[in-house]
């Protein structure tokens, strides 16, 4: 069976055609410039139709950077998107490309993707973390993606950990406001550090660097820490382009561990994706397929 997977973010939209887990084709280009939300719904539609021309696909999978609503229609919150908020998101991407269209959050597609073959596989209690422009969150529970009373579960980004800096919802003192790309590049700035994050991650034992790294790793590490507590997981998963950072793992475990229970600390099981950018397309493609759990 042959779906598709569509990961929308900030600076790339990319595509997929899978089948039984695997990606036969795909596809990578620019999001559109002004993020108009008739110009993302084109663009997908054009992908969707070189990527399977012939409609052999069952359905269109999309993983969205940001907070839907339950019935997953509309975007509730989109920092990167904000033009598509209370945009019928769903319905005019299925009224354009004729194909059966679901939404998801990426997070919980790059969860969905790992459960289904990659570093989740035969687990069913995990939370997934991806670290990229801010942090996702998403929750597998039982087996099933966890989405909560309104849809908005596993918004580990937003878990506060005591610092004031403004995240990008609005609300202060987010895990995300102070780990993630555009927290970490502002926090530099802000110190007078040039460069760019992986040359800045190889620099983290010069002072002025350390001093911001150190920071922004706690801030995760209790973010990570609280969802441990709160959800008693098998393991805690970490993709996204940060999470490729060499020594992450090994850098944060000890620092997690620093915020955490004893109990919690034995059975603390931190891993790496093992799908990497190919988790969101893949678990995107699978949504047709997939029982929420709420
Ligand atoms: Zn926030």
């Amino acid at each position: 069976m042959k779906s598709l997977g569509i990961d929308l973010g900030g600076h790339f939209l990319k595509g997929a055609l899978v089948e039984e887990g695997a990606i036969a084709k795909r596809q990578k280009i620019s999001t559109p410039r002004g993020r108009d939300p008739e110009e993302i719904v084109a663009a997908i539609s054009a992908m969707i139709q070189k990527l399977d021309a012939e409609g052999s696909a069952v359905s269109v999978g999309i993983g969205f950077p940001g907070m839907l609503d339950r019935t997953r229609e509309t975007v509730l919150q989109a920092p990167n998107f904000p033009l598509l908020e209370n945009y019928p998101f769903r319905t005019r991407t299925q009224e354009t490309c004729r194909r059966k269209v679901l939404i998801e959050n990426d997070a919980n597609c790059a969860a969905l993707g790992e459960l289904a073959c990659g570093g989740a596989r035969g687990l069913s209690d995990f939370i997934m973390l991806t670290l990229g422009t801010g942090i996702g969150g998403g929750i597998v529970s039982g087996g099933h993606l966890f989405t909560g009373a309104h849809g908005k579960a596993g918004e580990m980004g937003h878990v506060p950990v005591g610092e004031e800096a403004l995240c990008a919802c609005g609300a202060p003192g987010h895990a995300e406001a102070l780990f993630g790309a555009d927290a970490l590049k502002k926090a530099f700035a802000e110190a007078g550090i040039k460069g760019g994050i992986p040359d800045l991650w190889l620099r983290r034992g010069e002072p002025g660097v350390t001093k911001v790294w150190d920071l922004a790793l706690d801030a995760l590490a209790r973010a990570i820490a609280a969802a441990v507590h709160i959800l008693d997981p098998q393991a805690v998963i970490l993709g996204g382009g940060l999470s490729r950072s060499s020594g992450l793992l090994e850098t944060l475990r000890p620092l997690v561990l620093r915020h955490t229970a004893p109990p919690f600390r034995e059975t603390l099981d931190l891993r790496l994706s093992l799908l990497g950018d190919d988790a969101a397309l893949i678990g995107a493609a699978g949504l047709g397929k997939t029982i929420r759990m709420t």
